[in-house]
């Protein structure tokens, strides 16, 4: 949706294709049905807040030009234009001031009528092929010739939402490496009788730890943190399981990792913590290697004219706005390279 209206707004000609029968089911869902668009800090802290203690530092450089192009104040200037109001949070985090995710999908759906992008939903798009110099799009009732596509077809988690890997498959026939998946910003699993005892129950003064196993913490986080019948979930608890899952990427799954959670007053500790699966995370860790293309265009560099944005590739951040803005930046990336 972002990149459609940015290729309206710079005289780009694109048709927007939607496996869904409704624009942008994924965006509707977040922050509990208000959307956590982005965060009202420079793009500096941004990209300082993504590396994720240091374990995520090669996706915030490959992020670092369209964040720097594309900021969250730039995102929320762009809203503001279409007349969405907004709400800052003392954090900096940005929500539309009406606290309803559907006020941002209906601003991109009145762009995009207003300035007669075609829009195909209920579409789902079954293949990408190259095709003389330019692409053949393929789906279950027509195919479409394409000079360039981007795929921006989101992670693995909620598939409900429409994002079912499709576009990685795409990148995959088309020679990229896929990066495994693995969950990200995830409750983690515990049978403490404590936190059962309290489920439903949200702490606002929460804190979660990330200890090795020679105690010392490698990860804090300050934040919500929610009892559930499975365990705990919240801010804090998400930023530290988004943490565990890099460190095993990256030191290999050996070491044992514990959280050491405190809230309301309690301290739960669980070692070699699980987390919840996949398909419940709010951002899919993994996907299209960003090894593979180019920063500054978001085009691949196995296949010239193929572009990518948001969370179909391996590029994550924290909660708090920051995988929206991640999608809206790589996404007019890629827009600004071919206006
Ligand atoms: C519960 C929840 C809460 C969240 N809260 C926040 C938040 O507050 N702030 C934040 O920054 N992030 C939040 N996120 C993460 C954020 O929603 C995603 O990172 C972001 O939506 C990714 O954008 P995207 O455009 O890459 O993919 P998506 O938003 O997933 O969009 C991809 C679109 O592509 C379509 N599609 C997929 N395959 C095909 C195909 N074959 N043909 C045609 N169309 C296809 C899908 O139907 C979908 O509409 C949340 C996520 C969840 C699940």
């Amino acid at each position: 949706m972002f990149a459609a209206a940015v290729a309206a707004e710079r005289g780009v000609p694109c048709v927007l294709i939607e496996r869904k029968a409704r624009l942008g089911s994924k965006v509707l869902m977040t922050a509990n049905g208000r959307c956590n668009f982005t965060k009202d800090i420079t793009p500096e802290q941004f990209l300082r807040d993504i590396v994720c203690g240091g374990l995520n530092t090669y996706a915030a450089d490959f992020a670092a030009d369209a964040v720097r192009a594309c900021p969250p104040r730039r995102i929320m200037h762009g809203f503001q234009s279409l007349g969405v109001r907004l709400k800052r949070m003392p954090d900096g985090r940005m929500f539309p001031a009406d606290g309803k995710a559907a006020t941002i999908v209906h601003a991109f759906g009145d762009l995009l009528r207003d300035e007669g992008v075609p829009i195909i939903t209920n579409c789902a798009v079954t293949g990408v092929h190259c095709a003389g110099r330019g692409f053949r799009v393929e789906t279950a009732n027509f195919a479409l010739a394409a000079e360039c596509v981007l795929i921006a077809t989101g992670g693995v988690s909620y598939p409900k939402t429409g994002s079912v890997g499709d576009g990685q498959s795409f990148a995959k026939r088309l020679g990229h490496t896929i990066v495994p998946y693995r969950p990200g910003l995830i409750g983690i699993e515990t049978t403490e009788p404590s936190v059962v005892r309290l489920a439903g129950r949200r702490f606002d003064d929460g804190h979660a730890r990330v200890l090795t196993e020679h105690g010392e913490t490698v990860f804090a986080h300050t934040g919500e943190v929610d009892c559930e019948k499975f365990g705990l979930s919240g801010a804090a608890v998400y930023n530290a399981q988004r943490f565990i899952e890099h460190y095993r990427r990256v030191n290999g799954g050996n070491e044992r990792l514990s959280v050491d959670v405190s809230f309301g007053g309690m301290r739960v500790r669980c070692d070699n913590p699980m987390s919840r699966p996949l398909k419940e995370a709010i951002v899919t860790l993994g996907g299209v290697d960003t090894h593979e293309i180019d920063a500054h265009t978001m085009q691949s560099r196995r296949v010239p004219g193929l572009y990518f944005a948001g969370e179909v590739m391996d590029i994550d951040g924290p909660t708090g706005g920051y995988n929206l803005t991640l999608a809206f930046a790589t996404a007019r990336a890629a827009v600004a390279d071919l206006s």
